[in-house]
């Protein structure tokens, strides 16, 4: 067996670069196959509890390899049971999850975050505040879920039924991390999550969109929208100059046509900027191109952004204008904002 200088994550290989690599110096695929279980089902933090590997195996895996895990930080919890996790990552840097558990549903659903920080600038956003540094690996993707269930099992006697992506970062900028990260959320031998149980939620970019439809995905997508006009949204996410609501409608068009997975809009309800009537309205326009739900998101509020929450009777009305068009549409009561875990808030603050 040869010896590498400098190791590397294990977890960054895919099943059959872990084969590969064990082929190489003459160890059976069975072997490589006992490790993925170990990493992967059994969650091992280190190359020492795979007791059904022989020791010269352990050891060549030790002086070739590490596992970087991620590491609990601080846990907070808001009086209305949401969990908010500060990890901090193998070299230093912190991010965020959160549990969000709605017991009445039997839903129990971890919000990840798939990058430390964000490019994208969004300005409601307090991650948009922070700069982008770097994606997060799929191990870590899948350790906030395996963290987190162990919480929801402690707090709540079961483990978690959903995950969305929509914590810290845009998916669709760390997209092979991201949906490797699902690969093993729900390879059948380990987590075995049912992919219609995952949502990636995207600030919107249109050729990804479409690049998640040919790569076959088959979970769902939730478009952040906050905006249903190409003026509105320029102003408030800088992403929408190169990627305007038409080519954005185009993509999901694509995607649902050739995946028929669901499509969701996300939309934060900001005091008189996008919670008029007529706001409704643009709204309604972009719901007739595709089968597609409306979730509308209380606003919480950001240090140093100038956004309000919308008032109940203006929500209300907004609601009930989509109602009367026939559009499908969900409230989202604003969770965990005594702790900084709600939609938009989580930046990372000590
Ligand atoms: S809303 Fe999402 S995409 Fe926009 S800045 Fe925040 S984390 Fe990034």
């Amino acid at each position: 067996m040869s010896i590498q200088t400098e190791k590397i994550d294990i977890r960054k290989l895919n099943a059959a670069e872990l084969i590969a690599a064990f082929e190489e110096v003459g160890e059976k695929k069975y072997r490589a196959n006992q490790v993925i279980e170990w990493l992967w089902k059994k969650g091992a933090k280190s190359f020492d509890e795979m007791t059904n590997l022989s020791l010269d195996l352990r050891n060549w895996l030790d002086n070739n390899f590490i596992i970087n895990k991620i590491r609990t930080e601080t846990v907070q919890r808001s009086e209305d049971g949401t969990i908010k996790v500060r990890f901090q990552l193998h070299d230093g840097h912190f991010i965020e999850s959160v549990l969000i558990p709605v017991a009445r549903d039997e839903r129990f659903t971890v919000c990840v975050s798939s990058q430390v920080g964000c490019s994208l600038t969004c300005s409601f956003c307090a991650t948009g505040k922070m700069k982008r540094i770097r994606n997060l690996d799929p191990g870590e993707i899948v350790d906030q879920f395996v963290f987190i269930n162990e919480e929801c099992e402690k707090t709540y006697g079961r483990g978690l039924s959903n995950v969305v992506y929509m914590g810290m970062g845009e998916p669709l900028l760390a997209y092979k991390n991201v949906l490797q990260s699902i690969d093993w959320l729900t390879w059948n031998k380990g987590i075995n999550l049912s992919p219609r149980r995952i949502t990636v939620s995207t600030a919107g970019i249109a050729k990804m969109i479409k690049k998640l439809a040919d790569d076959e995905v088959r979970f769902n997508l939730a478009l952040s929208l906050h905006a249903a006009n190409d003026a509105k949204r320029d102003e408030i996410m800088p992403i929408n100059e190169q990627n305007n609501l038409e080519t954005l409608m185009e993509s999901l068009e694509y995607f649902c046509a050739n995946t028929k997975n669901k499509v969701s809009y996300e939309y934060i309800a900001l005091e008189n900027f996008n919670d008029t009537v007529q706001d409704a309205k643009d709204l309604i326009k972009l719901c007739r191109r595709f089968p597609v739900k409306v979730n509308v998101i209380e606003y919480n509020p950001v240090e140093g952004v100038d956004f309000n929450r919308t008032s109940d009777d203006k929500m209300k009305l907004f609601t009930q204008t989509l109602l009367a068009a026939g559009v499908r549409v969900t409230i989202r009561k604003s969770r965990g904002k005594d702790i900084d875990a709600a939609c938009g808030q989580l930046a990372n603050k000590n």
